[in-house]
């Protein structure tokens, strides 16, 4: 809150302070004697020490008459009497002592100026006077801008500086003008300015480098902004900046030192109209990039009018004729300034909102706004103020551009911001793909482990760990489809209720696991064992692997025979019924054929192995 109050007085006491210490510089200064009555005495004056000297004051003028250094010294003067004439001249106040109403004329303008004592040589810097001049000093023809001439058509208008530098043979300096206005009709008569050779010759140049300075950096900043806005067409403050830039840059080499007009002849019609249409357009642009650039805070008609004002009075200035131009500006001059009234307005509405860059943009303008009301109030009343368009047009410029900087570097943080941001969220996506490619990963193999668990599982006995009936069925079934001979056999432990009921059930578990290790290491490579179920196994052999199978069988028996059991004080045994594979025979036959020789086993006694027939 105190900031935007501070930054609002600063900028409210600047648009005050400018003016008012420009007035004052003007009201401390040595103020010098004025032209009265045709003649100006200046023999106390001193060039060196006060500076150069307007010529503001009244001067003598003779309407519709060429007279010359000799008719004055001859006295032929007297027989028309002068018109006291008010330098600077505009319409208005030539109106009261023109003789004629109209404002095409041509006359002779004529000042005496006393000098100071000494010799110097002096400059002598003329403006505007009417539309052409020709001046004389002491009678000597010094310059001519355009062509002075008695009517329309033998006269052409131009706009130039004319400088010259004289020596005066005494110190009393006789200044004529010869000059005519058959196309402006505005009556304008700046006052020339006249200093030391030096003095003025510095003028000049300082002028001219200022000139020249707000040229090349309004040429810059057109260019750069141009080029930004190619870059990025969705932003157009850069582009109405640009124009605004370029036509200002045009301007600059119009007014001042007049430097295209001195160095390029083209008509002064071209001249004058190239000047409004810079003000016309560049106004126009200017609320243009305003709008843009202060996105919301103008409203959508402020632009739109602005633009068709500009346009309108652009094809207006070309179409009308050139002595209604002045009036043409005063129509213009009063929407152009409620625009920037109401341009202003939303600019401190928006500072105190702190709307971004509305400040910067308020002190730019508000320099520029003051600088162009200046200039206005010096183009209807050419009253002796500095033009102060330059200082405005350089302030305005520097802070614009500063806006539009700022706006896109705020972009770019933005941007970098964005891609850091982008570039983390990335490396999280990243990271999470990894995770969970990993974890992916792991399912997949803990799926694939259960899987080969639930395959073992079931084609394996939870107990023993050997195969169960159903694998043994595809193992023995592997073996017929290669065509291989085996016996199969079914084993049964003896007496195994007994062992159970004695020593518990767990321990029989342990004693059916054991065996099923006795078995497996008795059978070695000739074959495999399965559990059949409960206490029963069956038991493969090839007969490819051995010479006598009932040897084997009984070398199995023995093995489960002779094995010390831990805990148990007898020995534990089992009986096995055999038979033989033989082709095309069925492998329920086979099985209930071995079934049978167990029984058989059993009854006679256990503890044997028994062959089917
Ligand atoms: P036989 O010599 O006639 O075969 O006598 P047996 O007692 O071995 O025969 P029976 O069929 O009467 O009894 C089989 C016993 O085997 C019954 C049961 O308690 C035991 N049994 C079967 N499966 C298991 C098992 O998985 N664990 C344990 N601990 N005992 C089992
Ligand atoms: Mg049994
Ligand atoms: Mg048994």
């Amino acid at each position: 809150m105190k900031k935007k109050i501070a930054a609002l007085c600063a900028i409210l006491a600047l648009i005050i302070l400018l003016p008012a210490a420009l007035f004052f510089k003007t009201a401390t200064a040595v103020q010098p004697p004025k032209p009265s009555n045709g003649v100006l005495d200046l023999s106390n004056w001193s060039f060196e020490k006060d500076g150069v000297v307007s010529l503001a004051g009244t001067w003598s003028f003779y309407f519709n008459r060429f007279l010359t250094h000799e008719d004055f010294v001859q006295g032929h003067d007297l027989l028309s009497t002068p018109t006291p004439l008010q330098i600077p001249s505009t319409v208005k106040s030539m109106e009261g002592v023109k003789p004629f109403a109209d404002n095409k004329f041509y006359g002779t303008l004529r000042l005496v100026i006393k000098l100071p004592e000494g010799k110097q040589t002096y400059g002598l810097r003329t403006d505007i006077i009417l539309t052409s001049f020709k001046l004389y000093i002491d009678g000597n023809l010094q310059g001519e801008v355009g062509k002075v001439g008695t009517s329309g058509e033998n006269s052409l208008p131009y706009y130039n500086i004319l400088t010259t530098y004289f020596n005066p043979e005494s110190n009393e300096v006789e200044l004529i003008y010869h000059t005519a206005d058959f196309t402006a009709q505005d009556c304008t008569m700046v006052a020339p300015k006249i200093g030391l050779a030096a003095q003025i010759s510095r003028e000049g140049q300082l002028g001219l480098g200022r000139d020249l300075f707000l040229f090349g950096m309004l040429l810059i900043m057109a260019i750069y902004h141009f080029g930004l806005y190619i870059m990025r067409t969705k932003d157009r403050a850069p582009l109405f900046f640009g124009v605004f830039c370029l036509l200002f840059a045009l301007r600059m080499l119009l007014v001042g030192e007049r430097f295209l007009p001195s160095h390029w002849q083209l008509s002064f019609f071209v001249y004058g109209r190239m000047a409004y249409l810079s003000v016309f357009i560049g106004f126009s642009a200017l609320c243009g990039f305003l709008h843009y650039a202060l996105a919301g805070l103008l409203a959508r008609w402020f632009v739109r009018i602005s633009i068709a004002l500009g346009l309108l009075s652009a094809v207006f200035i070309l179409w009308v004729p050139y002595s209604s131009a002045d009036r043409l500006l005063m129509i213009y001059a009063v929407p152009a300034i409620v625009l920037l009234g109401y341009a202003m307005m939303r600019l401190v509405i928006g500072t105190w909102q702190g709307v971004p860059f509305a400040r910067i943009v308020l002190l730019g303008f508000a320099v520029l706004g003051a600088t162009f009301i200046n200039d206005f109030i010096y183009q209807i009343t050419l009253a002796n103020t500095p033009s102060l368009i330059p200082l405005g047009v350089a302030v305005f410029t520097f802070t614009q551009a500063y806006t539009l900087s700022a706006r896109f570097s705020g972009a770019f943080t933005r941007a970098e911001q964005l891609t850091v941001e982008n570039k983390a969220i990335l490396a999280d996506l990243k990271y999470m793909n990894t995770k969970l490619e990993s974890l992916v990963q792991e399912r997949t193999a803990d799926l694939e482990n259960a899987l080969k668990e639930m395959e073992v599982m079931s084609k394996t006995d939870y107990l023993t760990k050997l195969p169960n009936r159903r694998s043994a069925f595809t193992k023995i079934k592997e073996l017929i489809e290669q065509k291989r001979d085996f016996y199969i056999c079914l084993a049964d432990i003896d007496h195994f209720k007994e062992i159970n009921d004695q020593y518990g059930h767990v321990k029989g578990d342990e004693i059916l696991v054991l065996l099923s290790g006795i078995l497996s290491t008795a059978i070695g490579d000739c074959g495999f064992v399965g559990r059949w179920g409960g206490e029963e196994f069956l038991i493969v052999l090839e007969t490819a692997q051995l010479d006598s199978i009932p040897d084997k069988f009984n070398e199995i028996r023995r093995a489960v025979e002779e094995y010390r059991y831990p805990d148990i004080g007898k020995e534990i045994t089992m009986t096995f019924g055999l038979c033989q594979y033989r082709e095309n025979s069925s492998l329920d036959i086979l099985i209930a054929k071995s079934d049978e020789a167990l029984y058989r086993g059993k009854m006679a006694g256990r503890n044997r192995c028994i062959i089917a027939v």
